[in-house]
């Protein structure tokens, strides 16, 4: 996907970008593509390929969930490595608050430098595991959103996310075409941290790769015992 093919599609979905946030677009990417011959960032490097599946696929989480273009929400985005999703949909809404959280120091040091090259507001950046900081009443039920991309199968990403998520708020899980078996697999580990699903979006990407968003409501707190401690929602998932 070219800039103006981004551009447009975005367009077409009724958003529009300034001159400014198509040069922070750019001005992103360069820093990425320079970044990742130091330490690994990513696999995709390519300026079309990152412009289609880190950038435009980070935004289609707020082509189907609205909210995310208009209200000034809070959203945290777990695991989010070279800024995936939650970087963009910071250059394209400014008015979310958003924090990120990573468990590589080297990956919150660039997030960093992207943060403070691009001038952004509002944005906070968290070095740990999502096991241990979902514990830190900072930031344990506080925010409107979660979201994680490519972060861990659902059973396991509930438990990473969703004490995060304030009842009343929602997680959004961006998935590829294993969606549906995962939450079937993942359904016993939503209930019981206090989610239930209320939508899911299927479409396709321009590629063709097929994409789901999940909308995980969460309507009661999660039991203090979850997230358990570092390594175990991973190694034994709630069933
Ligand atoms: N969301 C990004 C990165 C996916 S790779 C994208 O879609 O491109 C997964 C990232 O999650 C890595 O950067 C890894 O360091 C981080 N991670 C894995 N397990 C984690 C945990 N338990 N807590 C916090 N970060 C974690």
């Amino acid at each position: 996907m070219t800039v103006e093919a981004f551009i447009s599609a975005l367009n077409d979905a009724g958003i529009t970008l300034t001159e400014q946030q198509i040069e922070q677009f750019q001005r992103y990417f360069e820093l990425l593509v320079e970044a990742n011959k130091q330490f690994n960032l990513t696999a995709i490097t390519d300026e079309k390929d990152v412009y289609l599946k880190h950038f435009y696929d980070s935004l289609t989480v707020a082509i189907y969930v609205k909210a995310l273009q208009h209200q000034s929400s809070t959203l945290i985005d777990v695991g989010t490595g070279a800024g995936f999703p939650s970087l963009p949909l910071k250059i394209a809404f400014p008015q979310l608050k958003i924090t990120m959280v990573d468990a590589l120091q080297k990956r919150v040091r660039f997030l960093q430098d992207v943060v403070d090259t691009l001038d952004l507001k509002n944005v906070s950046i968290v070095h740990g595991r999502a096991e241990d900081i979902g514990q830190n009443v900072a930031y344990r039920e506080q925010f409107d959103f979660a979201t994680a991309r490519a972060l861990a199968r659902t059973s396991v990403l509930a438990e990473y996310t969703l004490p995060f998520v304030k009842v009343g708020g929602a997680l959004l899980v961006m998935k590829g075409a294993a969606a549906e078996q995962e939450l079937a697999d993942g359904q016993q580990a939503l209930a019981t941290l206090g989610g239930t699903v209320s939508s899911a979006f299927d479409f396709k990407l321009p590629n063709g790769d097929q994409r789901v968003i999940q909308v995980v409501d969460k309507h009661k707190k999660t039991p203090k015992k979850y997230p358990r401690q570092a390594g175990t929602p991973n190694k034994k998932p709630i069933t």
